[in-house]
């Protein structure tokens, strides 16, 4: 039986779209739409976006998320967003270490390390992302990535420290080329994953460890995935930009028992 900390989260990421009128009218629609939806929603959003979809989502079950921070509390650092500011423009979530965010911007998993550190430490509930590259994987090298993703990203914390944590696996080769892992390649993952975390943090803490699958989700693949026993939700890009595509994600239909 999946344990009850592992209630599926359905999690959208905006990316650097949208404007704010637009921004309002989709976390609109993502609250309106809510309702009977099988596990948590959420949003994450450009930094812009942050206050004004906290007001519009004041009140509902979803939760409201941004898509990167600073670990320092505040000071000379041009540019950079922190934990602290994130939550009080009314964020509840951050994600971490997106593939973006490393291949683009330099973010190694000592960085991830840090602003994992910064987000628990302001009760943020951090989304940490890992996959690999397609060349990994062609050369057999996916669990050795996600093994020093995971070990150098979760380093240094104590079991209760990351019971807010969320991992996201992420093959790169997957995000936003309309490539998705078949449901099996997506379970060995998220299953080496679970096991990986039972090593570090002890089965117990592996157990309740919520595991997203991110990598073009649709309302056409969504259901195949859920049914995985070891997947626990999704981290959705381009189709969390339209609300009719979120609706029908985050309403997913695993079919009964399959866990
Ligand atoms: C992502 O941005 O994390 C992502 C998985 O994007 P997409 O769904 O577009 O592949």
């Amino acid at each position: 039986m999946t344990s009850p900390l592992r209630r599926p989260l359905i999690a959208g990421n905006w990316k650097m779209h949208l404007t704010l009128a637009q921004s309002v009218d989709l976390a609109r629609a993502v609250k309106d739409g809510c309702a009977g939806a099988p596990g948590e929603v959420a949003v994450c959003v450009p930094f812009t976006a942050v206050s004004v979809v906290a007001q519009v989502l004041k009140g509902s079950p979803v939760k409201l998320g941004a898509q990167d921070l600073f670990w320092e509390a505040q000071g000379a650092f041009t540019g950079e967003v922190s934990a602290g500011m994130l939550v009080d423009a009314g964020a509840q979530a951050v994600v971490i270490g997106h593939s973006e965010r490393r291949r683009l911007f330099g973010d190694t998993d000592e960085a991830v390390n840090r602003k994992l550190r910064a987000a628990l430490a302001a009760e943020l509930m951090p989304i940490v992302c890992v996959g690999e590259t397609l060349q990994e994987r062609e050369e057999q090298r996916t669990f050795k990535v996600l093994q020093t993703q995971l070990e150098g990203g979760l380093k240094g914390f104590a079991p209760a420290d990351l019971s807010r944590v969320v991992i996201a696996y992420e093959p790169v080769w997957a995000i936003g080329t309309g490539k998705t892992a078949t449901p099996d390649q997506a379970q060995e993952a998220h299953l080496f994953i679970r096991k990986t975390c039972a090593r570090l943090y002890g089965e117990g803490f592996a157990a309740g460890l919520r595991i997203l699958y991110g990598g073009s989700v649709k309302a056409e693949n969504v259901d195949a995935l859920m049914a995985q026993p070891d997947l626990d939700g999704a981290l959705v890009g381009g189709d969390s930009l339209k609300a009719q595509s979120f609706l029908r994600i985050m309403h997913f239909n695993a079919p009964a028992g399959a866990k």
